[in-house]
């Protein structure tokens, strides 16, 4: 990117207000790093606006002057997407922040792009309702970013993923139209759907400004249990045991291998153990229901599991706190691998039949590779879909480890492609996974989606570089 003339930088000032137009390096920073260090951008300038309105004319204006902006939430994107890789100009929409509308009758919110996640949950509960989004980040990601990275997280089991969330959409276009597509139906047959473009598109083709979600039941009894189990394939037993008892009451069924429950326990501060012994493999896994049945059909999921030798040990949440406890500990997983050096990333998806048969052929893969590489996988089996992640071995240099990320990457996505799955379920390509999207995906998708992109966004104003 050129250097953003002042009298241009001038411009976009007066759109925001001097208070939200960011020069200074210092505060430009956090904008331009990332939560794992993976990524650091630069940018000239960060633009804060506080309406529709306001991003609408900086999309006018930087389609005047071929302006390459990033769109930004909370900043807690995994893959580089939200990361100015090349001087482009950072559109944050945190001061979007409102809640338009809750429409109980109708189960409905209409949030803007800015509102975090959390908050969003909260005011639903306020209302006796439930917004089941729920991810690691939830305390700082924001709708516009889960929408555009179409987020998973726990609850995707009974709930769907973001997309299956959101009923319609406020879109701010490259060119600074304004798509209103922010509908409550649940039926509207008028068309192609327009919005649903936009789910998962990274910031690619437009700037998500509002969206219209969907809110649920809020459950009477939620139940949490931990157990203990020697292998993957067990833990399938017990999910296929799990869903013909509870049905839809499964909220979330997280797989957890042993090496990541001891890094949360070793290096997140309050985490413990659950169970007296240690196991091979984990399963947390929560039941949500409407009645006061939860408990009781918990216990009978685990007593048959026991009996069919399928569980080794489990203890059920007693209260509020050892639920928090057990969440705490799969909450931490992530950055309980910091500690341990390098960590090379994956986040897969394969049928969920596949999942136990993916893990032993990517563990002997991974460390036939590089000897005394230590898998640390963990996820959301019953989305047949793991953070597949691999520790360096004890020892070695970080810096030589992670030079070998794309090789690592080979074997895997092998491995991925060949069972029918994914090579990104939940975080989105970004950067990270651009280069590989074109080897991996349907030609003709692929054509589509350059397409798509040239129609919404000639001028590659639009987070250029990313997912394409
Ligand atoms: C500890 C931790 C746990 C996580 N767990 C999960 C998980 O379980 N499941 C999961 O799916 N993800 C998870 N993530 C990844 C991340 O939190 C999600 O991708 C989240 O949805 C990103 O939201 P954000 O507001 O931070 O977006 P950002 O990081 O700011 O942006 C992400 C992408 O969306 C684009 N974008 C942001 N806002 C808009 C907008 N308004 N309009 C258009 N484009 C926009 C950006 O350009 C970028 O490409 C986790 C991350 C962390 C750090």
């Amino acid at each position: 990117m050129p250097p953003l003339p002042p009298e241009l930088i001038e411009k976009f000032r007066a759109i925001v207000g001097a208070k939200y137009a960011v020069t200074d390096p210092a505060d430009i920073e956090p904008y331009v790093t990332e939560e794992r260090n993976l990524f650091h951008g630069r940018s000239p300038l960060v633009l804060r606006p506080a309406t529709t309105a306001e991003v609408s004319a900086i999309c006018k204006l930087a389609s005047e002057y071929k302006i390459a902006l990033v769109p930004q939430g909370g900043n807690t994107g995994l893959v580089g997407g939200q990361t100015p890789h090349n001087g482009e100009v950072v559109v944050s929409l945190r001061r979007l922040d409102k809640i338009r509308e809750v429409d109980t009758a109708s189960n409905t919110m209409t949030c803007e792009a800015g509102v975090v996640l959390q908050i969003a949950q909260q005011k639903a509960a306020e209302v006796d309702r439930l917004f089941p989004l729920s991810l690691g980040a939830e305390g700082s990601c924001t709708i516009g970013g889960n929408l555009s990275t179409n987020a998973g997280g726990t609850a995707a089991l009974a709930y769907g993923v973001a997309r299956e969330m959101a009923l319609g959409l406020e879109v701010v276009l490259a060119d600074g139209r304004v798509l209103n597509a922010l509908s409550k139906l649940k039926k509207d047959n008028t068309g192609y759907n327009l919005h649903n473009l936009f789910i998962g598109a990274e910031g690619t083709l437009g700037i998500i400004t509002a969206a219209t979600l969907k809110l649920f039941p809020k459950p009477r009894a939620i139940e949490t249990a931990f157990v203990g189990l020697k292998s993957p394939a067990e833990a399938l037993k017990l999910l296929t045991i799990a869903q013909g008892e509870a049905s839809t009451a499964l909220t979330s069924f997280e797989l957890l291998a042993e090496m990541a429950v001891d890094f949360s326990i070793r290096h997140g501060i309050d985490v413990r153990d659950p169970l007296q012994e240690k196991h091979p493999w984990y399963v947390l896994m929560e039941l949500s229901s409407p009645r006061d049945d939860a408990r009781a059909t918990l216990e009978s999921i685990l007593t048959r599991a026991m009996e069919e030798e399928i569980v080794d040990d489990a203890v059920i949440a007693a209260n509020l706190t050892q639920r928090s406890g057990f969440w705490k500990l799969r909450d931490e997983m992530s950055a309980a691998q910091k500690p341990e050096g390098g960590s090379i990333k994956h986040d897969i998806s394969v049928p969920v039949a596949a999942v136990p048969a993916f893990i032993a052929e990517a563990d002997a893969a991974v460390v036939k590779l590089i000897p005394g590489a230590r898998p640390v996988p963990f996820g959301h089996l019953g989305d047949g879909n793991l953070h597949y992640n691999v520790s360096q071995p004890v020892g070695v240099n970080t810096a030589d480890f992670l030079a070998r990320w794309h090789d690592v990457n080979a074997v895997v996505f092998e491995i991925v492609l060949r069972m029918g799955g994914s090579i990104s379920a939940e975080h989105g390509i970004g950067v990270l996974k651009r280069d590989e999207l074109p080897e991996v995906k349907d030609k003709t998708a692929i054509e589509l989606m350059r397409q798509v992109k040239a129609m919404l966004d000639p001028l590659q104003i639009m987070n250029p570089g990313k997912v394409l």
